[in-house]
């Protein structure tokens, strides 16, 4: 704990961005975890499971809803990076069991890409790649392709609507944000209120402005509607009561920053740090597309390689690529600008959303003030950037 906070003081003082502070104090926030509840329990039974070509073993371990470390041990595996070998028997102790991946040969038809094969397919790019190596030159109409489906993947959005969207709660009104969210603070601020539609992290830091309340509410109640997804979705951190410091944060000073907990594939219990296969990546993306949809919605911090999860899971979903270049920064690795849903170390098991500020908030301010030492470094930076043009012959 304190070499954590000498490594955050360090970090701090170094005017490192506040994605590196998270990714540091990743593991204080874990142990405040104020959200524990039971683990579902259905009963267990012996199962024998056949590996499939390029099936991981985190996958195998999600389908079953089992941890991997157990795969690992019941199995007597070398460690959790073993790689598997298609053919190789696993025991184990399943709470789900889903029917087994199934192996398909698909023809392929005049304007097929290997990216509209997977999607159509739901199978992973890489892996579709991955059953047909070597790489035939090109995907000629009439050639076939092995492709291994997977007919047991539960469907947890878009296949019936949810409730319609409650009215917004009262008492929310009133509550404004000040300064920016790294440098904020929060007037008459308003608790996130009990509701069907998430359940909530800890009592005292889920204070924030009313615009934050009511957009985050609504695209909460939109994502139920819309996409018909009845798992568990958790709101950790958002303020403390008058907003400023907070640690570990960096930012989650003034009431406009939210973390949400990406929701989990059923039957797992949840985790704060779950890895990319347990993850429901179809959810999350109805859960990113309803809070872009708001329009108020400044930014999302989501580590870069999940980044890819999600955008494959919008577009097994039904959105185009077309759109989510000004959603998703991934695929464009030099870090889309432009595109809401950007990385930042340390945003793996959750999402971090900041909302804009509200029309009835003067002095919200969407850019931090540079610090006296910043504003001296950013002069000398340019003075040194003038004489050197000056020296140019
Ligand atoms: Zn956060």
């Amino acid at each position: 704990m304190l070499a954590a906070l000498a490594a955050l003081t360090l970090l701090a003082s170094q005017g490192a961005e506040e994605e590196r502070i998270e990714a540091v104090t990743k593991a204080q926030v874990e142990s405040l975890d104020p959200v524990a509840e039971p683990a579902p329990k259905p009963k267990r039974q012996w199962i024998r499971h056949v590996v499939t070509p390029r099936e991981r073993l985190s996958q195998i371990a999600a389908r079953y809803g089992v941890k991997r470390d157990d795969l690992v041990e019941w199995n007597g595996l070398a460690n959790r990076r073993v790689r598997l070998r298609q053919g190789t028997r696993l025991r184990i102790h399943a709470r789900q069991t889903p029917p087994p991946r199934k192996k398909i040969t698909y023809v392929v038809e005049e304007g097929d890409t290997w990216s509209s094969i997977a999607v159509m397919h739901r199978v992973d790019y890489r892996d579709l790649l991955g059953f047909n190596w070597p790489r035939p030159r090109s995907l000629d109409p009439g050639l076939e392709l092995t492709i291994w489906i997977d007919p047991g993947r539960p469907r947890t959005v878009n296949v019936h609507h949810g409730k319609s969207p409650p009215p917004l709660p009262e008492g929310i009104d009133g509550a404004q944000s000040r300064g920016h969210p790294a440098r904020g603070r929060l007037r008459n601020a308003v608790r996130l209120p009990e509701s069907d539609l998430y359940d909530c992290g800890h009592d005292r830091w889920l204070w924030g402005s009313s615009h934050t309340m009511r957009n985050l509410i609504n695209a909460v109640a939109e994502f139920r509607y819309n996409s018909g997804f009845e798992g568990r979705l958790i709101v950790g951190s958002i303020s403390r009561r008058r907003g400023g410091r907070f640690p570990p944060h960096r930012s989650h000073q003034s009431g406009r920053d939210v973390d949400i907990r990406l929701p989990l594939m059923p039957g797992l219990a949840t985790r704060i740090s779950p890895n990319a296969d347990e993850i429901d990546w179809g959810a999350s993306w109805e859960l990113v597309r309803a809070l872009v949809d708001t329009g108020e919605v400044e930014v999302i911090f989501l580590e870069g390689p999940l980044q890819r999860r999600l955008y494959q899971a919008a577009l097994w979903e039904g959105a185009i690529a077309e759109e989510l270049r000004t959603i998703i920064a991934w695929p464009n690795r030099q870090g889309n600008e432009k595109a809401l849903v950007r990385h930042s170390k340390g945003h793996d098991g959750h999402i971090h959303v900041r909302f804009r500020c509200g029309p009835d908030e003067p002095r919200c301010r969407p850019r931090r003030r540079k610090t006296a030492a910043e504003m001296v470094a950013a002069a000398a930076q340019e003075e040194s950037a003038a004489a050197a043009l000056r020296t140019v012959p």
